[in-house]
């Protein structure tokens, strides 16, 4: 049986990965040229315990199992994950009465361990936390993760385990017969497949539209962050929520795995067709600074190295929407907005296994779930890095200085798949420092064009025309 999943964002490589146990040729298409770059790539990287979601809906069912999932995936994907728990900071008498109101909604979407926490038990753990807080709901099942590192840590398991991967081929068309799905089609030729995956994220309605589904509706809802350097990471121990509006979870400020501060994100309702509006603005920013210094008013906003916004995919349901449609064997994991990331594991889990039982597959036997991450010789004792060196002197030459990147890892990213410099960068962290590539994205540059044999203006940032370099100046 021949399976194409559309999209490889961290919903798209799961289902490939999960699709790989079985006995299935799975094609995974991506339109850009790397994995992880849609919604996945700007996003709180939060691990939601589940108390936001209302009661039997289906990002509650899937939250709830999605957060239990993840130590174990992130574990065989060698990917950060750190639970630092959480808390929904109550302000006033009101928001404190919400805070009863998501334990009560957490317990019946069996989050483990809520509590709610006294005005001095909450400043006894955050100590920055704004002294004017009455008290906070206390989740310890919250987490934190690397979205992008979650696609490509997937992507590069499910290769092992048989993926074939397609990257820069957009799918233009499916074509549906006698009321099912025969063939994909892409820029570059006709697929047939017996099994089609919708995973396209922010443009998963345009691929419902191809296979002749209009139930679907999608736009983009912008949210924008700061982000401070790796010297902040330590005020804050937990997320911090405040409590919620009906429009989103909130501003928050959180620790992130590689040890700084996020602020955000802010909620923008964009038009439909602006699904590649992420410009962060002024006005966008001042409201996430607010919201932050609410939080925690003591905020060392000169430690701020980057802004940035994603897009949620939202939609009019307001919930996932999972499984087979009328369209026999096309399969959709679409409108994955919050808590999409936190879901995709268990959401993966579930439609590959549907996709089995309904077609009789079985599982292979030989699969292997582990997949390790570039090493990192910096965090490594110093004797292992030693060792490193030895069997090749580019562990030892560093890059970004910002991040203590090494050639060596460089060059590996470049052996598992990377062909731009934010492909580099998301592998490694290199060009991801304080300085944001300003000392080291020339060297890295030069050693993708060495690695892939091209000239240094045929590299790019992120594909398309986005070159860095014209040409030579003198020959
Ligand atoms: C501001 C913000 C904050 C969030 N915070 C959290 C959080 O803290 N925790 C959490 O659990 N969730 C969070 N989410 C939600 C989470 O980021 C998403 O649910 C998740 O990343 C969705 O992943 P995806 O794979 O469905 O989409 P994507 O990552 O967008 O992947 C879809 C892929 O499909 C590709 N594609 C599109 N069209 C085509 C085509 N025609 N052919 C081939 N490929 C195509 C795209 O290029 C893309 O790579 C947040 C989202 C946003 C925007």
């Amino acid at each position: 049986m021949r399976i194409a999943v559309i999209g490889a964002g961290a919903v798209g490589a799961l289902i490939a990965r999960e699709l790989c146990r079985y006995e299935a040729e799975v094609i995974l298409f991506e339109r850009e040229p790397d994995v992880g770059w849609g919604v996945t790539k700007a996003n709180s990287g939060i691990v939601h315990a589940g108390f936001h979601d209302e009661p039997g809906t289906v990002r509650a069912r899937f939250c709830a199992l999605g957060n239990a999932l993840f130590p174990e995936l992130a574990a065989e994907l060698d990917i950060p994950f750190r639970r630092t728990g959480a808390y929904v900071l109550a302000f006033t008498k009101g928001e404190f009465s919400t805070l009863r109101e998501l334990l009560v909604q957490g317990e019946a979407n069996g989050v483990p361990g809520l509590e709610i926490h006294r005005r001095e038990e909450v400043l006894a753990q955050e100590p920055w936390v704004n002294p004017e807080v009455v008290g906070g709901l206390w989740a310890p099942t919250v987490g934190i993760t690397l979205p992008w590192e979650l696609a490509i840590a997937a992507t590069e398991n499910a290769l092992k385990n048989g993926l074939e991967l397609h990257l820069s081929e957009p799918v233009v068309g499916i074509e549906v017969s006698r009321g099912r799905v025969r063939a994909v089609r892409t820029d570059r030729g006709r697929y047939p497949v017996d099994a089609a995956v919708n995973a396209a994220g922010l443009f998963a309605d345009r691929i419902a539209q191809m296979a002749g589904l209009d139930g679907l509706f999608l736009h983009p809802r912008r949210g924008e962050y700061v982000l401070l350097d790796e010297t902040t990471g330590s005020l804050v121990n937990a997320v911090l929520f405040p409590a919620p509006t009906p429009v989103s979870k909130g501003i928050l400020v959180l620790p992130t795995v590689e040890g700084g501060l996020l602020l955000g994100p802010n909620a923008r309702d964009l038009p439909s067709d602006a699904r590649e509006a992420t410009e962060t603005t002024r006005e966008g920013l001042e409201e996430v600074i607010a919201g932050a210094k609410h939080l925690v008013p003591g905020l060392p906003l000169h430690k701020t190295v980057k802004t940035f916004a994603g897009l949620r995919p939202e939609s009019p349901q307001k919930d996932f929407v999972l499984g087979e449609t009328k369209v026999a064997r096309f399969y959709q994991a679409a409108a994955m907005r919050s808590p999409g990331l936190t879901a995709a594991p268990a959401v993966a889990r579930w439609l590959a296994r549907e996709i089995a039982l309904a077609h009789g597959l079985r599982e292979k036997g030989n699969f292997n779930p582990k997949r390790t991450r570039i090493p990192h010789p910096a965090d490594l004792p110093e004797e292992e890095w030693a060792r490193l060196i030895r069997e090749d002197p580019r562990w030892g030459r560093i890059v970004c200085f910002c991040n203590r990147v090494t050639e060596g890892e460089i060059v590996e990213a470049i052996r598992r798949g990377a062909r731009t410099l934010d492909g580099v960068k998301f592998r490694t962290r290199a060009g991801f420092g304080r300085c944001q590539g300003g000392f080291c994205t020339d060297r890295i540059l030069a050693i993708l064009a060495r690695e892939l044999g091209v000239a240094p203006w045929e590299v790019t940032a992120r594909g398309g025309g986005s070159r860095m370099v014209l040409g030579e100046v003198r020959p």
